[in-house]
């Protein structure tokens, strides 16, 4: 699932990066806080208390000082990942291990970077693919063309596929059939273009056209293919899902799960070849697609004309740029940092090294997930975040237990569901299901090169899926390898999931207070629990199956409190004419509610609990600068509300934050009884 909605995150991921420029807005009227996220907004002179504003007291300097070239990142996720970076490059450099799948990390690693091999080599690892579709002339060559398995790791065959549980029988897997990548992303950018999306386009606009010069295409030509794409891709998006609606769409399961035979699909008539296409699956055996997103496969069928073949060409063109550009020649790799840099308003210089790097860790993950955790996680450390979730569960089970405005029946499912959450703490206990086995890289004799090894790997994935798919893996098997700083709530596993990576800064320090710690990974801990019940999780039982164990009248209720955060969070406007959406925030608001109270809870039961220690962490934790453009985007799409916000709004409902700090009623951090919000 992670990677469905991740599909589309990229433009998204890289404004936020664009903090630094200079800005003073005004505090927007009738705000009780400024938004202390925005660079520019906060100054030396900018005074305030704890009782005033919280996230300010206590981020000032840190927002004040933020400058984008000296911090490694503008939130505490990207400060996580920057340091695994550095840890992880320097382990993958040295090479040393001498296992099978430490082998393959090295020899990657060491193709990857051998740019002698990858100039002398220039474009010709893909020439005869970009030949290969410039001859199709008919829709059936182009059918023959993306029905063949080799060409379907080259150039999608204008639809992607990925192994997931089955929402109503979890237990099983079921192939999705998804829609294939957009040059933008994001089907919203085709109808409402960001200032992002207009850089994304031009840029790749631009790459396109000196991409094909490359192959003797005339810029003429190449401009026509792109052009002849975009106004495909155009048509094609206004069928599918945006990315902001992309969570609720998922979890809902009204639309996205349509389990249907390939015989059914074919009937459906298509112009398509759908069957030759899936012919790898049905080979194996797997009869049963889910129809992510129907209307965007009837659109496809539509599109797939004579009339628009050159714009299908165009697509197989880009998704063949954008698969090759960065493991062919220096040449290539310029195009794609001129590129990039246009798109995210940047000046980086490629690093060979680091792009090896990333390309190691994205498709070698589990390797190198396993190499981090030898050599720096120790059995202790995951025994001591594995106790935290631990207690937090107890703590959860005792609130559920005496919930008062839950019937009795429902309170018990409730429970069961708790109960049956599975813990996937720090590293898997069972490395054996993640290993490569089967995977082998050609040597440079046999015609190996860097692109062939990528094209390997994806061979590699898309067998095994398969494989998953027929016959489900036995054990608990984690979606997501370890050392991706990551948190999260799978309601399809009904786990919760803490990895390695995310151990570090104000998320978990060995060196920091018990307090401090439950202020960092202790919150998160208690927010990916309380994501089992939000209005998503909430769908799904036990087992992780889409099934109602509600009774009427407590779904009633629940939803009359969630409608309250809802109304409580639209009423803030960070930014001028930006205001936060209840809505599209509402699980994750609720998530940190359910979270806090519950860890308010358990600090009642620790005698040395330092609630200053811990309100001080949870202000660190979500400390955040982003430049008045990032924070419009954020505001627009990302389904947490500004970090201040988290800071603030939480902290302010709690009677111990109001005591540790003396809050009075006429100061700003102040939220009376009557209108503290509460779920769970
Ligand atoms: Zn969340």
């Amino acid at each position: 699932m992670r990677n469905l909605l991740k599909r589309t995150s990229a433009v998204i991921l890289s404004v936020v990066m664009l903090a630094g420029t200079s800005y003073a807005a005004d505090k927007v009227p009738g705000q009780k806080w400024i938004d202390s996220d925005v660079t520019g907004n906060v100054t030396k002179e900018t005074q305030t208390s704890p009782a005033d504003d919280f996230a300010l007291y206590v981020n000032k300097d840190w927002d004040v000082s933020f400058n984008p070239e000296n911090n490694t990142g503008s939130q505490i996720l990207e400060i996580r990942k920057a340091e695994m970076k550095n840890l992880l490059s320097e382990l993958i450099k040295s090479g040393t291990g001498t296992g099978h799948d430490e082998q393959l990390v090295s020899t990657l690693y060491r193709v990857e970077t051998d740019m002698a091999e990858r100039n002398a080599a220039g474009v010709e690892p893909v020439r005869k693919y970009v030949e290969d579709i410039r001859k199709i002339r008919s829709l059936d060559e182009l059918n023959t063309f993306i029905s063949d398995e080799d060409s379907q790791f080259i150039a999608e065959p204008f639809l992607n596929t990925e192994s997931y549980p089955d929402l109503k029988d979890s237990a099983r897997k079921i192939m999705y059939l998804i829609p294939g990548t957009l040059s933008l992303s994001d089907a919203a950018e085709y109808s409402s273009m960001t200032e992002a999306g207009k850089r994304t386009r031009d840029a790749g606009k631009e790459m396109m056209i000196r991409f094909l010069r490359k192959f003797g295409i005339t810029e003429e030509e190449a401009k026509q293919s792109y052009e002849a794409m975009f106004k495909l891709e155009t048509n094609l998006a206004s069928a599918e899902v945006p990315v902001r609606e992309m969570q609720t769409y998922f979890y809902a399961g009204t639309e996205s799960y349509h389990p249907v035979a390939i015989s059914e699909l074919m009937a459906a008539g298509s112009a398509y070849p759908i069957a030759s296409v899936l012919k790898p699956y049905t080979d194996s055996g797997i009869e049963i697609f889910n129809l992510y997103e129907p209307k965007w496969l009837s659109r496809l069928n539509e599109l797939y004309t004579q009339e628009n073949l050159e714009a299908w060409k165009g697509i197989l063109l880009y998704r063949l740029m954008m698969n090759s550009i960065g493991c062919l020649d220096q040449d290539c790799l310029d195009l794609y940092e001129q590129y990039t840099n246009a798109v995210n308003l940047t000046n980086r210089k490629t690093n060979v090294e680091e792009e090896a790097y990333k390309l190691c860790n994205e498709h070698l993950d589990w390797a190198v997930g396993k190499m981090y955790c030898d050599q720096y996680i120790s059995p202790e450390e995951k025994e001591k975040v594995t106790g935290m979730i631990r207690e937090i569960i107890e703590v959860y089970r005792k609130r559920l237990e005496n919930c008062d405005w839950m019937s009795e029946a429902t309170r018990e499912k409730a429970v069961e569901k708790l109960d049956g959450i599975r813990i996937h703490s720090v590293y898997p206990d069972d490395w054996s299901p993640y290993a490569y086995r089967g995977l082998d890289f050609k040597s440079k004799e046999e015609g190996g090169n860097s692109f062939t090894d990528v094209i390997a790997i994806q061979k590699y994935k898309k067998e095994k899926a398969i494989r998953d798919t027929v016959t489900p893996p036995e054990g608990d098997i984690w979606d997501g390898a370890p050392q991706d700083p990551d948190a999260h709530y799978s309601p399809t596993g009904n786990s919760i999931n803490i990895t390695a990576g995310v151990l570090g800064d104000a998320f978990y320090d060995p060196n920091a207070s018990e307090s401090a710690n439950w202020g960092g990974i202790g919150q998160v801990i208690g927010h990916e629990i309380t994501h089992a019940f939000d209005s998503g999780g909430s769908n799904y039982d036990r087992d992780g199956n889409l099934n109602n164990w509600w009774t009427d009248a407590d779904r009633a209720k629940f939803t009359e409190k969630v409608q309250k955060v809802i109304a409580y969070y639209d009423t803030f406007e960070p930014l001028k004419g930006y205001r936060v959406n209840g809505i599209m925030t509402q699980k994750e608001t609720v998530a940190d509610l359910g979270s806090f109270s519950c860890l308010m809870e358990l600090a009642k039961t620790k005698p040395d609990f330092n609630y200053q220690e811990f309100f001080v962490n949870i202000a660190k934790l979500f400390r955040m600068q982003a430049s008045p453009a990032a924070e419009q985007v954020w505001i627009q799409s990302n389904y947490h509300p500004p970090y201040y916000l988290r800071v603030n709004v939480n902290l302010s409902m709690l009677q111990e934050f109001q005591d540790t700090y003396g809050v009075r009623e006429w100061d700003n951090m102040y939220c009376a009884p009557s209108e503290r919000l509460s779920v769970w």
